[in-house]
C-alpha cells in the first residue's frame, strides 16, 4: 500500500513511517520542508494528490512547545497549522481520479470535558467547553468528506491520550527532570491521564489503514487512541519515578502550571479525562504495551 502522511516527519509519523516501511508499505511524507520521500503542502495543492492507497493527516504546530508563549498568535498557529493543513488533504482526496481507500486523522481526547468521574468511549457526545475542545470541534470538521467521495473512502478519525515514547512528545521534556529527581505530581495528582505508548499510536493508524473498508459510512469512524488501563497522574509519576529508580516528591502546584503554560493549555496535564477505547478494542487492536508497568519499562529501559 502507498501511504502519504502529512506531518509524517514529526514523534509520531517517524514511528508511523518505520512500522509501515517494515511491513513493506510505501510511505511519502507532506511537509513544509522539501526533501527525499516527501512533497510540500504547495505541491500538494497544485498538483493534487499523488497515487496512494492511504492517507494520513499528523501536522500540526506542537501543543506542549515549551519555546512558546500562550499567546493568540500561538494559539492561531495551533488551529491553521492543523485546520489548513486537514482540509487541504480531505480537499485533494475529494478531487482525486483514484482516491485512497483510507483517510486518517489523528485528533486530541482534549474534546471531552476533563471530569474525575465521568468514562468516554467514542460513542460518548461531546460539545464545545473550551478553547481546546473547539479547536477539536473545527479540526475533526474539516476532515469530513464530501457525500460523494465517502463512497470511496472511509474517514477515520483517531482521538490520542498522551503519546508515550523516548524520541519526542511529551517524555522528552519529562525525563530530565525526572532523571535529576526533580519529578512530582502536577496539582493533586488525582486527575484521569489518558495516555498511549508511541509504538500502540502508530499500530492503531496501521489497523485503520489495512482494514478492509466494509460498508462506505457518510460519517467518521472513531477510535479512542489511548491505553485501555486507566491511570491517574500520581500512578504515572510514580510508576515513571519507579522505572527511572528516582524519587518523585516535588508536586508542581496548579498555579505553577498556570503561569508557566497558561490556564488553557495547561489544562492539559492538570485535569483529565477517563477515556475507554471501547471500539478500539472492538475492532481487534491489540496492544503492546496495555499498561504503564510495561509502557514505562519500554522507553526508559531503551
Ligand atoms: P509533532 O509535534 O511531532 O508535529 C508533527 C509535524 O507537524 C511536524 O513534524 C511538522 O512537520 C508539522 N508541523 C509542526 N508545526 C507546523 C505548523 N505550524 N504548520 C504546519 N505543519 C506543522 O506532532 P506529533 O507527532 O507529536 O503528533 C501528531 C498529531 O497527533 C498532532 O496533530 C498532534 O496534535 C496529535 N496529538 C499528539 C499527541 C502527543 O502526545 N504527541 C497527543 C494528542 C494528539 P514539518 O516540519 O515536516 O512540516
Amino acid at each position: 500500500m502507498r501511504v502519504l502522511i502529512g506531518g509524517g516527519s514529526g514523534f509520531v509519523g517517524r514511528e508511523l513511517t518505520r512500522l509501515l516501511r517494515d511491513k513493506g508499505h510505501e510511505v511519502t511524507v507532506i511537509s513544509r520542508q522539501p526533501g527525499p520521500g516527501k512533497i510540500t503542502w504547495g505541491e500538494l495543492e497544485s498538483h493534487g494528490l499523488p497515487p496512494c492507497e492511504g492517507a494520513v493527516n499528523l501536522a500540526g504546530e506542537n501543543l506542549m512547545n515549551p519555546l512558546r508563549w500562550w499567546n493568540e498568535s500561538y494559539k492561531k498557529d495551533l488551529f491553521s497549522s492543523r485546520i489548513d493543513t486537514t482540509k487541504s488533504l480531505a480537499q485533494a482526496i475529494a478531487a482525486s481520479p483514484s482516491p485512497p481507500h483510507s483517510w486518517v486523522l489523528v485528533s486530541a481526547v482534549a474534546c471531552y470535558k476533563p471530569s474525575m468521574t465521568a468514562e468516554y468511549t467514542e460513542d460518548s457526545e461531546w460539545t464545545q467547553f473550551d478553547i481546546l475542545s473547539k479547536l477539536l470541534k473545527e479540526w475533526e470538521a474539516s476532515a469530513a468528506l464530501p457525500e460523494n467521495a465517502t463512497k470511496t473512502t472511509k474517514q477515520v478519525v483517531i482521538r490520542a491520550g498522551v503519546v508515550l515514547g523516548r524520541d519526542g512528545g511529551a517524555m522528552k521534556q519529562m525525563l530530565l527532570p525526572f532523571w535529576l529527581g526533580l519529578g512530582g505530581t502536577l496539582g493533586s495528582g488525582r486527575q484521569p491521564f489518558p495516555w498511549i505508548h508511541v509504538s500502540d499510536m502508530a499500530g492503531i493508524i496501521v489497523h485503520a489503514l489495512e482494514s478492509p473498508s466494509d460498508t462506505p459510512s457518510p460519517s467518521q469512524q472513531v477510535f479512542n487512541g489511548v491505553a485501555p488501563a486507566l491511570n491517574t497522574n500520581l500512578e504515572f509519576t510514580k510508576e515513571l519515578g519507579r522505572a527511572l529508580r528516582r524519587p518523585t516528591i516535588f508536586p508542581v502546584p496548579g498555579f505553577v502550571m498556570n503561569a508557566l503554560m497558561g490556564a488553557e493549555r495547561a489544562v492539559v496535564l492538570m485535569q483529565g479525562q477517563k477515556v475507554i477505547p471501547k471500539r478500539t478494542q472492538e475492532a481487534g487492536f491489540e496492544y503492546k504495551y496495555p499498561d504503564l508497568t510495561s509502557a514505562l519499562k519500554e522507553i526508559v529501559g531503551s
